[in-house]
Formats: structure tokens, sequence, C-alpha cells
């Protein structure tokens, strides 16, 4: 990606001045004279310590508890820079940090683990759980991210989930469904290339297929080519993809003629735009390898008018960003103290996220990217991340759908009461 002039002067510089980082703590209770402090500390607190200890859910009444989400990443898979170290990985910790605290009001620990090793992540994060309301798995190398989810959300009692996997799937199943409903194609009829088989194509697949999408329309890649029954070995969840209606030695260019969709979670120029002027009529492009897409926008939007293309970009239209979920589905999903974020609630998620975009756009939207008239078609179909409806549109359909599943341990009373904590 070409980066703006200064852009790793300012960034850097960003991160150094004043307090270096992006993150500090501030207590919430008055800290002024004597009588608070012996609120705050002893022999004060000695009272909620007694509460907690006769009823351990009471820790949600007299302690952050509820509104802390553990950001937890080993820096092993960091942004596109790959295996960089948990160290490394900090900066990216704090800032998810920072977008939870100023989208949903979440507070965050990010915490960096020293190991690669499954069952010390694992066994660390479990014994973890005490302090925290939610754990945010971050930059988890596959396949060791899909174990040690699928091992914390069996092990906890809190909502885990691992944001590279289903963020992404949540935002670009909901841009997928938008995208078919204005080309009018139905999802259980259209072909589908997914370039890719890591931890984010495994998931947005899993996902497109709760929405309706046909396992043998679907035709998975990796760097060794279609992801075919007569391949041995297949590494991860890879097996779970093989789809044999295409002759095994089917290329990338070969499996696109025709085709009504292209996911592209894989790496950067890998597409063309002779490749795209194959597929079927009024495709669909998402290539959201970052920070190079497989195809930029100037040369898949040359090669077709009629294309609905999307990126993992913020400066070109239907940015398929992670910022529109994580901090929303957290937000619904500690309003109801839901033991987990199940595969209802991502998928009321997906519906909300849908539903928003086909909504007016409000005024500082538009102003905020320079637009006179954002509105449902071809170039937005997802909402802005600057949305502040994002809030109030997402979270309480995840809540709602916790209580609707039985995981929700506080379930929310009234609606209206809620809307007004939320600020609508
Ligand atoms: P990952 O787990 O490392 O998976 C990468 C996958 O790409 C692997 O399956 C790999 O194949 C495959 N691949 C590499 N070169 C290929 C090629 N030439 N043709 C076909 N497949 C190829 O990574 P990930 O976390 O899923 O992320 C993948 C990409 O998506 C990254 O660029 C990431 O930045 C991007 N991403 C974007 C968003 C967004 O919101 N825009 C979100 C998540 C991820 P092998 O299995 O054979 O190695
Ligand atoms: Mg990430």
């Amino acid at each position: 990606m070409p980066q703006k002039p200064n852009l790793k002067e300012d960034a850097l510089r960003y991160h150094e001045e004043g307090r270096p980082g992006k993150i500090e703590v501030i207590p919430t209770k008055a800290y002024s004279n004597q009588r608070d402090l012996s609120l705050a500390y002893s022999p004060g607190v000695a009272e909620p310590c007694l509460a907690i200890a006769e009823d351990p859910e009471k820790v949600y009444n007299y302690t952050a508890k509820g509104n802390l989400v553990a950001v937890i990443s080993n820096g092993t898979a960091v942004l596109g820079l790959g295996d960089i170290g948990p160290e490394a990985g900090k900066p990216v910790m704090e800032g998810k940090g920072l977008l939870f605290k100023i989208y949903a009001d979440i507070d965050v620990f990010d915490i960096e683990l020293n190991t690669k090793d499954v069952d010390e992540f694992v066994r660390t994060v479990k014994i973890l759980e005490p302090t925290f309301g939610g754990v945010n798995l971050e930059d988890i190398s596959a396949p060791a991210c899909f174990e040690i989810e699928e091992r914390l959300k069996e092990e906890l009692n809190i909502p885990v989930m691992h944001d590279d996997q289903h963020g992404t799937a949540i935002i670009s199943a909901a841009a997928l469904k938008n995208a078919l409903e204005l080309v009018k194609k139905d999802i259980a009829k259209v072909r589908i290339i997914v370039n890719g088989a890591g931890a984010s194509a495994i998931s947005c697949t899993r996902l497109y297929m709760a929405l309706g999408a046909k396992k043998e329309n679907i035709f998975m890649f990796d760097s060794t080519g279609l992801i075919h029954p007569s391949r041995g070995n297949l590494s991860g969840k890879k097996p779970e993809f093989v789809n044999g209606n295409l002759p095994a030695e089917t290329t990338l260019e070969e499996g696109l003629k025709g085709a009504d969709v292209f996911i592209g979670l894989s790496k950067g120029n890998i597409l063309t735009g002779e490749m795209v002027k194959t597929m079927a009529k009024d495709c669909i492009v998402f290539a959201m390898a970052n920070p190079t897409p497989e195809i930029s926008y100037e040369e898949a939007t040359a090669a077709r008018k009629d294309i609905i293309m999307a990126t993992g970009r913020s400066d070109y239209p239907n940015q398929v960003n992670n910022v529109l979920g994580f901090p929303y589905i957290f937000r619904g999903a500690l309003d109801v103290r839901s033991k987990v974020i199940n595969e209802e609630m991502k998928m009321a998620a997906v519906l909300a996220l849908a539903d928003l975009a086909k909504k007016q756009v409000p005024d500082l939207v538009n102003m905020a990217y320079g637009e006179d008239n954002l509105s449902f078609g071809r170039n937005y179909i997802i909402p802005k991340p600057v949305d502040p409806r994002l809030l109030t549109a997402v979270a309480p359909a995840v809540a709602k759908a916790a209580m609707d599943t039985g995981v929700a341990k506080s379930p929310i009373k009234n609606w209206d009461e809620y809307d007004i904590q939320l600020g609508k």
C-alpha cells in the first residue's frame, strides 16, 4: 500500500508523545477525602468482598468485571504483519481497547501472552476468567486460533470471541446479504469462490452457509489450489470445505468463470481485471486482503461497470471493517451477562447491520465522508464505522438473541430503558 507521506513518523510520534501508548486506568468513584478512601479500600472494601464471597454473581454488582473485556493475543498473526511476537502486537491490542471504549464504552485490559503453546494459552486465559466480563481473542495464527477459541468457549462462563474469525464473517455476511439483494440473486443459488482457507475465510464461509449459501456452490482455494476431495492431508478446517463439483486441477482463473461472488481473504494482487471480466453478470467481489486487496478497487471497477466491490480499506466504498461489529456485539453480550457469543447472536448482528445500511444516513456520517447523500446501493452496502446508530442497532439485537437462546444470565426487562442507557 502506498503510504501517505509522514505516516510512519506521525504514527510513531502519536504513540510516543505524552504518556507512551494509548490507554490508562481512571477511577470511577470519588476519592477526595478520608471517608471515600475508607470505602474504596480498607476497611470498607471488605463489605463487597464478603457479599461476593457469599454470592459470586455479586461480583457484577460491586466490581468492574461486567464492563471489562480482555483483549488477548500472543502476537502470532498481527494485522497482515505475521508472527511479530507479543510485545510487537501490543499497539494493536491497545488500539482495540481504544475502539471498544470510544464506540461502546467498554473498558479493556490488553493482555499479551508469551506463548505459542495451545494448552498454556488456554490455561492462562481460563485462570484469568474471574477478572473479566468477556474475552476478545485477537491476532492468533491458524490453526491454533480454532482450538484455543473452541476450548475456551467450552470451558469459560463468559463470552469469548476470536474477532479475526467472526468479526470479519459478521460484517462481510451483512455486506454479502445486501449486495445479493441489490442484484436480486438468491444466496442458495449463487456460485461463490473463496480465495484463502485461513482463519477468516473458514469462519466467513461458515456464516455465509448459515445465511443460506450451499456447500456444493462454494469453491475454496488455498495457496496450493482448489480444496478438492482428492487432496490428501488437508490441514486445519479445510476438509470441511472440500468440493468435488469442479475437477481437482481447476485454477482460480477457471473457477471464476461465470461465478457470482469472489471472496478474497488471502493476499494482495492475485486477481486481475481480465479474470473479473469472466465472472457472471452483476458480480460481487470482496477483496479483503489487507493492506493490499486481491485486486485494486480501480482495476476491478474499470473491468466491470456492473460490479459490487468491497475491500478492507477505508479509502474506498464498502469497507469491511471489524469495528462495525465487536464493540456492539460485546456491548449486547455484557449487558445481559451472556455466558457465550453463540451463532444466533452473530446472526442477529449480521441482520442488524444489513438492515441499518438500508436506513436513511444521518448528516454527520455524510459529512465525515465528504458525501452529500450516501444511500443504500452498490457503493453503500454496509454502514460506515462512524455511524452513531450502530450501538443502538446492533447491541440490543445481540442482547435479544442471547435472551431468546437462553444464555443471558441477566435479561433486559425494559427495552425503552435499555435504549436510554445506550444513549438513543
Ligand atoms: P491466514 O489464516 O494466514 O490465511 C491465509 C490464507 O490465504 C491461507 O489459507 C493461505 O493458504 C491462503 N493463501 C495465501 N496465498 C494464497 C494464494 N496465492 N492463493 C490462494 N490462497 C492463498 O490469514 P487470515 O487471518 O485468514 O487473513 C487472510 C487475509 O485476509 C489477510 O490479508 C488479512 O489481512 C485479511 N483479512 C481482512 C479482514 C478485513 O476485515 N478486511 C479481516 C480478516 C482478515 P495456505 O492455507 O495454503 O497457506
Ligand atoms: Mg485482528
